[in-house]
């Protein structure tokens, strides 16, 4: 179901229920922090390993320090700059958040998102907000809310129009003086270093990675998906499948082998693209395709993000 109407919203929430809840990223399924039973159905709702860590949504820096024995130099500059938005910091818990939640590690992932509605909604509660994507485990991200009452009808979803981001928050720790990069996301490194200076790089496809919940598949589509720098010589090797291709900026040749072109951002803006991303491959997964080739972006700013993303959606 889905609503604009916030008081119902609110009452879900306090009678520990999930819902949908839009953020600039992508659309989470929510629960109170401190309601252990509602965290634990967050988890079987979506068919995620309880190893799976969740990230926190609250409205404010005061929120933050209630929830974390220390907050860090580099994490108050790092807030300074991107809070409310998508960057997620891994901070040491005090003991009022639940093992649950951090998949019993003594650290726990927070941020503060800047989407109006889900802001409203923070600020009338007394409690945080856990919020996971609102996807079955696995699947492709909802960037609507159309996309969330498709798995999850029964739950009620909070309206607040499509992600302006579209792709997840970026994650980052904290170890001695330096920050370390853990999950690319929807501020690109670049634009991190630009703040706080050199990154340590222990995203999932560095040889440090060692974030918990990193699983290599995700964001999967229902049929097989390839990304790849030359789709149309990808297809020259396929015969027989009804063949989708997502292209970057445009499409080079109208090929009669294929079945659906879709573009992500004719004006090549990466930002663009990352808002249309896993959009278009849910329009895509509709089609009842056999095959969905993807035209992998630069690698560069949030064109490592999409492409962090779209391997993950094309490992079996
Ligand atoms: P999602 O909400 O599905 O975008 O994923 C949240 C991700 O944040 C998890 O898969 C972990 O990789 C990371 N994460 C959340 N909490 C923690 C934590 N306490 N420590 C380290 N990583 C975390
Ligand atoms: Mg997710």
């Amino acid at each position: 179901m889905i609503t604009k109407d916030l008081s119902i919203i609110r009452e879900k929430l306090k009678q520990g229920e999930l819902i949908g809840l839009p953020t600039e990223t992508v659309y989470g399924l929510a629960a109170n922090v401190f309601n252990s039973k509602a965290v634990a159905s967050i988890f079987t709702t979506k068919n995620r390993p309880t190893t799976n860590p969740l990230i926190v949504h609250v409205a404010s820096i005061n929120q933050v320090r209630a929830l974390v024995k220390r907050f860090p130099e580099k994490a108050s500059l790092l807030a300074k700059h991107f809070w409310p938005g998508p960057l997620t910091m891994i901070l040491p818990k005090n003991q009022v958040v639940s093992g649950l939640v951090t998949a019993d590690n003594d650290h726990v992932a927070i941020r503060i998102p800047n989407h109006p509605t889900a802001l409203s909604l923070l600020n009338q509660l007394d409690f945080p907000l856990v919020a996971p994507s609102a996807n079955p485990f696995n699947r492709i991200s909802p960037t609507t809310a159309e996309h969330v009452d498709a798995y999850f009808p029964s739950i009620y979803t909070l309206d607040g129009g499509p992600c302006s981001s579209g792709v997840e928050s970026t994650i980052v720790g904290f170890e001695d003086d330096e920050v370390i990069l853990l999950r690319h996301g929807a501020i690109s490194m670049e634009i991190l270093e630009s703040q706080v200076g050199r990154l340590l790089n222990r995203t999932a496809a560095s040889e440090h990675a060692s974030l918990p919940g990193q699983h290599k598949k995700h964001y999967s589509p229902n049929c097989q998906l390839i990304v790849t720098y030359e789709p149309l010589f990808m297809l020259s090797a396929i015969k027989h499948k009804k063949v989708g291709i997502l292209w970057y900026q445009s499409v080079p040749i109208e090929s009669i082998y294929v079945e659906v072109n879709l573009v992500l951002a004719p004006s090549g803006d990466l930002a663009e693209a990352a808002q249309n991303l896993f959009s278009a491959l849910h329009t895509l997964d509709k089609m009842g395709l056999d095959l969905i080739i993807v035209e992998r972006l630069p690698a560069q700013g949030l064109g490592n993000t999409m492409n962090d993303r779209l391997d993950r959606a094309a490992t079996q």
